[in-house]
């Protein structure tokens, strides 16, 4: 048994690190929550899980680019058109699923039906219709222009900003703010850095990002275009093929940095964490319906189809993603996550590469089963708060809105709650009260995000199954032990 102990460990070093850097962040978080750490201290102290973060959002737009204009190019237009139908339909039928089954569960265990918690209803703010929500969506898929849609807020008119939820502001980020001057009500961006101890009233999840739809949509454009420019082409399909090939290099020398760039990321969230005592019970239940759905969902459903799909062992091939589900839980971004997931694999799952630059990019940016579960589950959930009775109308409102709010989330920490306003206020629901259960969303949302990145992985290897007679020559990731063979 030692042996066999000592084998998994040589084999699985990395991992091992990660999963003890996860506990050993948590511990060490926890045991300095009583010691009184000034702000400054603080900062200095999560100084290397913020390096970690920004190594991972650095690989982002050069992963996603090179990967979709060098994948793209490289395809026939049938297998190309095959295989992005099965995929964006295999995304869909998925994130539906998941709303279903966060809807069945937060109607059977009812966590805020009763009164131990007070409503916090504040009036309704603007009423966004899944109409809205949908053509929002589509506009967020053409940027008006790409340089800034690489670096600036996800920018929508549509998503009313919250004032209510207060949180420290972190030094060098772009907040976004209500213009209180303007008729309009249309937001500002503002670039902080704070003096230490200062808290904004602020909506909550909205850091700098990317619009990374925009940019998928693009570089797909433009990779398919390539693969038919032929020798014309080619000079910028070989710049691509490099820019991928450096940046998987980097990611394989960067992941020994994460063990330790994670225990200082998890010790630095639970340092900064609300007390857990200010919970209500109402919401522990509410927490634990989300857990429940992610469970069910990830664990059980999304592994059926694997199996019922590609007659293969699921949890096998989950084996070869547990680093990426590691790194989803440390950083809560399913887009910082990328690199790692594509990484596993190629490496351990021996996805065709072909397949994997598409999916996995497309599945970062589109398809969040655990978010949209989770969309469903709070809106319901706010609603009984409020002893709101939802009609089965405002049921599928829900989880069309749910859906399409999940697509428009990026892949970044609590990007799901700022588009959740688009579900509450599709059926009338106050958006303020999303202040309800932002308490507990940074520990749902590692979850959550761990679910996002396992529903892509999968569906790269059932897309690959799907797609094997297209792409009989291409190659897969290195040599190493084969997992979903058997
Ligand atoms: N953090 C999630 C992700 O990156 C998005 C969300 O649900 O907030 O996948």
């Amino acid at each position: 048994l030692l042996n066999a102990v000592k084998g998994f460990l040589l084999r699985n070093g990395l991992l091992t690190l990660s999963v003890v850097a996860v506990v050993g962040g948590c511990t060490m978080g926890f045991l300095l929550r009583g010691t009184q750490l000034s702000t400054q201290a603080k900062i200095y102290f999560s100084f290397p899980g913020e390096l970690l973060m920004r190594m991972l959002k650095m690989l982002i737009l050069p992963l996603i680019t090179s990967s979709l204009m060098s994948g793209l190019s490289s395809m026939e237009s049938k297998a190309c058109c095959r295989m992005g139908v099965l995929t964006v339909t295999y995304y869909l039928w998925t994130t539906f699923i998941a709303v279903v089954v966060g809807i069945v569960l937060v109607i059977i265990i009812k966590p805020g039906v009763g009164t131990d918690m007070e409503s916090h209803r504040l009036g309704g703010g603007p009423v966004m219709t899944s109409a809205d929500a949908l053509i929002d969506l589509i506009r967020n898929m053409v940027p008006s222009n790409l340089i800034e849609a690489t670096f600036q807020q996800y920018k929508t008119d549509l998503i009313p900003i919250l004032k209510v939820p207060t949180r420290t502001v972190q030094p060098n980020f772009v907040y976004v703010f209500p213009d209180e001057n303007d008729p309009k009500g249309r937001t500002v961006y503002l670039e902080l850095t704070p003096p230490p101890d200062v808290t904004y009233k602020t909506s909550p999840g909205t850091s700098q990002q990317m619009n990374v739809l925009g940019i998928v949509i693009f570089s797909a454009t433009m990779g398919l275009l390539l693969g038919r420019m032929g020798e014309r082409g080619a000079p910028l399909v070989n710049v691509c093929q490099c820019i991928n090939e450096c940046v998987m290099k980097i990611i394989n020398a960067a992941v020994w940095y994460f063990p330790f760039g994670i225990v200082f990321l998890v010790a630095g969230k639970i340092l900064d964490m609300q007390d857990p005592s200010t919970l209500g019970k109402k919401l522990g239940w509410y927490g634990i319906t989300v857990l429940a759905g992610l469970f069910v969902h990830g664990l059980i459903l999304l592994p059926f189809f694997y199996f019922v799909l590609t007659k293969k062992n699921p949890f096998t091939y989950i084996r070869g993603l547990l680093q990426a589900m590691v790194i989803a839980l440390a950083t809560s971004s399913s887009s910082a996550t990328l690199p790692i997931t594509m990484k596993c694999l190629l490496e351990n799952c021996h996805v065709d590469r072909q397949i994997a630059r598409f999916v996995l990019p497309v599945g970062a940016t589109i398809n969040m089963d655990g978010t949209a579960l989770y969309e469903a589950v709070a809106a319901i959930f706010i609603a009984q708060v409020n002893d709101y009775e939802l009609d089965f109308g405002q049921l599928v409102t829900i989880s069309i809105t749910a859906t399409a709010a999940s697509i428009g989330a990026a892949g970044i920490p609590q990007a799901g709650l700022v588009t959740m306003v688009i579900v509450l206020t599709s059926v009338g629901l106050p958006p303020d009260d999303i202040t309800l259960i932002v308490a507990i969303d940074w520990i749902l949302d590692r979850f959550r995000t761990m679910i996002n990145v396992l529903g892509d992985a999968l569906a790269a290897g059932i897309i690959a199954h799907l797609c094997q007679k297209d792409f009989p020559l291409s190659g897969a990731g290195k040599a190493g032990p084969s997992y979903g063979t058997q």
